[in-house]
């Protein structure tokens, strides 16, 4: 059973309070000493996470080429991916000349369909207002191929 951090007495229950700056979990009895947040059942490193970063996703700069080779890698032309994905040719036309840059959602469908990746993400602190771009990850030899013959 949780135990109270003000008086130490065991309870069904505690709950997240404010007190003196600082969130603790306390029973109902030590809650009145602060502001009550919330059940303490909650992860408030989750709540904060929530309420600070919103996540933005976008299409890549270079989707038009990486696009137009997935489609030449599966041997297609621009009609039968057009096909493929229920989209009008003249949308598949516009995406690999770079003049049309595709929705989220079609962008998604592309990826999938000729395994290849345009869409990044991008967590915006709110709180902060500072940057943290996601797409670091680790790098192998295998995408650093890919890189080179992307570009
Ligand atoms: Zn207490």
């Amino acid at each position: 059973m949780p135990t109270c951090s003000i008086c130490g007495s065991s309870k069904e229950r505690l709950v997240n309070s404010a007190i003196e700056g600082a969130l603790v979990s306390v029973c109902d009895e030590c809650a009145k000493f602060g502001n009550v947040v919330g059940p303490a059942t909650e992860n408030r490193k989750n709540i904060a996470h929530h309420i600070a970063i919103e996540e933005i996703e976008f299409i890549e700069d270079g989707f038009h080429n990486k696009v137009r080779k997935g489609r030449e890698r599966k041997k297609l032309t621009q009609d039968e991916l057009a096909k493929n994905l229920a989209e009008k040719v003249s949308t598949i036309h516009g995406i690999e000349s770079g003049k049309l840059k595709p929705t989220i959602k079609l962008a998604r469908k592309l990826e999938i369909f000729l395994g290849i990746d345009i869409i990044s993400k991008e967590a915006v602190n709110l709180g902060e207002n500072k940057k943290i771009d996601f797409k670091d990850k680790d790098v192998t030899i295998g995408d650093l191929l890919r890189m080179k013959d992307d570009n």
